[in-house]
């Protein structure tokens, strides 16, 4: 085995479920003799946004204040690695990339974490706390002075953010529509989707199926908050105050140009959200940069794999194949001879999507689950174990394990 105490420099952009994951397992290596391994944490963000738990925080301004976790407390104070709050650029080959500050930073190893976009404010956009904070604060005030809401988008995110509005506000008229045949992603079982319209019937929600909402051109990615009148293919208007997009999604890649022009070839897909090309075990699809990975949204594995309970578990496969090449040097033999290196690499694990789950509050009290092929859609059982497990606070509490630096975390 190479000498485990050499210098490594990981770098891991994006902080959220994949990218922490990794650099979480990939720092906890420096306890474990690799003395000189150095995680480099880097985010557009200065804070991690609990995404989510997006449909609590629009309806409640305590939760969306903790829901906001500063990358300052991610790393333990006194160790080597460190968070770097910028923008990754380009990456300018196997060991560069280059930051929006104008910092070049080294890697020996590089974690691309950087997940996709979907319409903001959904997805919360901005790069610091108070910002985030300004963008769901003045959603969940258009939606206080609103009379009703259209919910557009019948996925996971749809339902859950249509049940928390209805159940917050039952005087408006909320309105779910979907371009699908029944709601929720198409893995899951029919009891699923079914009792997802009961239980948004039950609070108040009008789901309509099998219908296109009609964007103007000029909609953006965002939730509007003013009265506009939408118009379905079906012909059918939808006036509403309020309008949230929870469909559309982009992956950026633009920070791979440089290695796709030196290599010749495409490393993500141009079509539909852009995608990162990946092999099954997270290596970026090239030859020439195997040590670059590529956990979560990015990636072009099936939708099926878009969650982030699954990004989480990508990082940490992509941690565990890292110290895999760590254990036998292929850091060293790479920088020597890239083709000797490549053609001694260990066998590294491949991800696998094993895991069919969702859990789906709709609303604080009610929801529905599907665990392996056993689909809770209607009843009071999905009911109890959604309460249990996810509306209090949307698992936010595992999130807070990441950031053990107490100290910088109260108060921020
Ligand atoms: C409202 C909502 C509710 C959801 N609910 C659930 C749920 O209940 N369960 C579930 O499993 N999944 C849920 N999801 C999906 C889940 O949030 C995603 O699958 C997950 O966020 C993907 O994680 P990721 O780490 O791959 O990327 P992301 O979460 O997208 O994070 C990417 C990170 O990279 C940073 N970044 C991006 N580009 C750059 C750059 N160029 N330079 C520096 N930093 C950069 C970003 O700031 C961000 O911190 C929900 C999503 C939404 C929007």
């Amino acid at each position: 085995m190479a000498d485990k105490s050499r210098d490594i420099s990981i770098v891991v952009v994006g902080g959220s479920y994949a990218g922490a994951a990794a650099a979480k397992k990939l720092a906890d290596l420096s306890k474990k003799g690799y003395t000189g391994l150095k995680v480099t944490l880097v985010d557009e963000k200065s804070h991690y946004f609990h995404a989510i738990g997006f449909p609590k925080a629009l309806v409640d301004a305590k939760y969306a204040a903790k829901a906001f976790l500063p990358f300052s407390a991610f790393f333990e104070n006194g160790t080597q690695h460190q968070f770097i709050n910028s923008r990754l650029k380009s990456i300018t080959d196997a060991h560069h990339l280059e930051l929006e500050n104008g910092q070049q930073v080294y890697y020996d190893y590089l974690v691309l974490a950087t997940g996709g976009k979907a319409p903001g404010p959904i997805n919360v956009s901005a790069t610091s706390k108070d910002e985030g904070l300004a963008e769901i604060e003045q959603l969940r005030v258009g939606l206080q002075d609103a009379n009703s809401v259209l919910v557009i988008g019948g996925g996971a995110v749809g339902v859950e953010v249509a049940g928390f509005v209805a159940a917050t506000f039952p005087q408006k008229k909320v309105t779910l529509v979907h371009s699908g045949k029944r709601l929720m992603p198409t893995n899951f079982r029919d009891g699923v989707s079914n009792g997802a319209v009961a239980k948004l019937g039950q609070i108040g929600v009008d789901v309509v199926l099998n219908e296109r909402v009609e964007l103007p051109s000029d909609f953006g990615h965002s939730a509007h908050v003013g009265h506009k009148v939408l118009r379905g293919i079906s012909g059918t208007e939808y006036p509403s105050d309020v309008q949230i997009l929870a469909v559309g999604f982009k992956v950026n890649s633009a920070f791979l140009e440089p290695l796709e022009s030196k290599t010749g070839s495409l490393l993500h897909i141009e079509d539909g959200p852009g995608f990162i090309r990946v092999r099954p075990t997270l290596q970026l699809d090239s030859d020439s940069f195997p040590n670059i990975f590529v956990p979560g949204d990015a990636n072009d594995l099936p939708m099926t794999a878009k969650y982030g309970f699954k990004a989480e578990m990508q990082g940490g496969t992509a941690a565990a194949n890292i110290k895999k090449l760590i254990d036998a040097g292929f850091d060293q033999s790479f920088s020597e001879s890239e083709d000797s290196a490549i053609a001694n690499a260990p066998a590294l694990g491949k991800w696998s999507d094993m895991v069919d789950a969702i859990m789906v509050p709709i609303g604080p009290d009610l929801g529905v689950v599907q665990m392996l092929k056993v689909a809770l859609g209607g009843s009071g059982i999905a009911n109890f174990l959604v309460r249990q497990i996810k509306s209090k606070d949307f698992m936010l509490w595992m999130r807070k394990g990441y950031f053990p630096n107490k100290q910088q975390t109260s108060g921020q």
